[in-house]
């Protein structure tokens, strides 16, 4: 493998450095631009304004019905300019957490190496960084045998419901997937726990709590019987959690509650941990007498796992870090991303290759801007020019 040379890859980072203002004034423009995941009108927005600057940039752009509950979804390509023998993906969502006036409140703020804003860090830069590294590749140089495409999607804050089938279906046919979510701690993301999401719903029966309260049959007992159990489920040492998030129940103090149920988060890092917690779940059953036990739910995100394959592709990244003097490390995460479906598809993914800084979902969300967009985004162009010149499968 001839990974770029130092030479190439400062190249890159001073085209970067050449457009920084421009990066920085789209910056501002998309975090100014609320996109929460079910505000369809408000994100139809910011994905016309992501459209424009794609097509600037020479891509084929499609937008992709998303039932109407979310905005509509975009796909950028940039075909090879030769027969293609080699499929780059890049990840990207638009939509964030928040309501559609954060903005308003609190809009983007830059001050020396500190930005701020609403999904700033997760995951904005990330778009804009997508967008400046590959327009720093292609002022290198054509890429005669790669296609490189760039997904925006508007649902993956509430689970990738009608975008799952577009992403699995770009990555089928990817041979690798980069996913610019932010870093952690700087970090890469090379393993992302599996996410799963359940209900448990005790129906019992209503009486009334003075007159004749041994009629009824308590939901409130049946699932405080069940909620050790479920408890029980967790593997600290091997890194499964199974945590109930939730409980409802009851209608009022005097009555004995026909109702009651709890929300369950599990989170795993093997398929077999996954099927094990799953298959203990939908085996609860009642413990008392005249109640019925409902478990609904079932995997979101599959794991993501730190396979060979990651490794390398890690490696690569790492390597052109150096030459950036950039320092590069990975670990291992328990939030889900849009990289869980393509890892399971056996894709080779990359993942928190977006922005450096911190505070995911939290007010105090802030990047650095001189890591994120002119260090982070040059390894990026770095890594998609390595790829574009040396597969993955040829590079073992
Ligand atoms: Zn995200």
């Amino acid at each position: 493998m001839t990974p770029p040379s130092i030479p190439t890859i400062h190249a890159l980072r001073r085209h970067v450095e050449r457009n920084h203002e421009r990066a920085t004034q789209r910056l501002k423009q998309i975090v100014d631009h609320d996109t929460p995941s079910f505000d369809t009108e408000a994100t139809s927005g910011a994905i016309t304004l992501l459209q424009g600057w794609c097509e600037a940039q020479g891509a084929t752009v499609d937008t992709i019905d998303a039932g109407g509950a979310h905005a509509d979804h975009l796909r950028a390509r940039w075909p090879a300019t030769q027969e293609p023998r080699n499929h780059l993906l890049i990840l990207t969502h638009v939509d964030t957490v928040w309501p559609g006036d954060e903005t308003t409140r609190r809009p983007f703020q830059h001050d020396g190496d500190r930005a701020t804003g609403p999904g700033i860090f997760d995951m904005k830069t990330g778009i804009i960084q997508s967008l400046e590294a590959i327009d720093a590749v292609l002022a290198m140089q054509p890429l005669e045998h790669t296609t490189l495409t760039l997904l925006v999607t508007t649902d993956e804050e509430v689970g990738s419901p009608t975008s799952r089938d577009l992403i699995e279906r770009e990555a089928s046919t990817a041979d690798v997937v980069l996913v610019t979510e932010p870093s952690s701690d700087a970090a890469l993301k090379t393993s992302r726990k599996g996410v799963g999401m359940y209900r448990v719903s005790a129906h019992g029966r209503s009486a009334h709590a003075g007159l004749e309260p041994q009629a009824g049959r308590s939901a409130i007992l049946e699932i405080a019987r069940q909620i050790p159990l479920i408890d029980a489920l967790n593997d600290y040492a091997v890194g499964t959690t199974v945590t109930v998030g939730v409980i409802s129940g009851g209608s009022a103090r005097n009555v004995v509650a026909e109702r009651c149920h709890v929300d369950v988060d599990v989170r795993t890092v093997t398929p077999e941990e996954t099927r094990r917690v799953h298959e203990a779940l939908l085996n609860l059953h009642a413990v008392g007498e005249d109640v019925t036990l409902d478990v609904e739910g079932g995997t979101n995100r599959p794991v993501m796992e730190r396979t060979e394959v990651t490794v390398q592709l890690y490696q690569r990244a790492e390597a052109i870090a150096n030459h950036l003097d950039e320092p590069l490390s990975e670990t291992a995460v328990g939030g889900g991303s849009d990289g869980n479906f393509t890892a399971a598809l056996g894709r080779p993914t990359l993942d928190g290759l977006g922005a450096v800084g911190g505070g995911a979902h939290a007010l105090h969300e802030w990047i650095d801007v001189r890591r994120s967009l002119i260090q982070r985004t040059s390894l990026l162009a770095g890594l998609l020019l390595d790829l574009s010149a040396t597969p993955l499968q040829e590079s073992a």
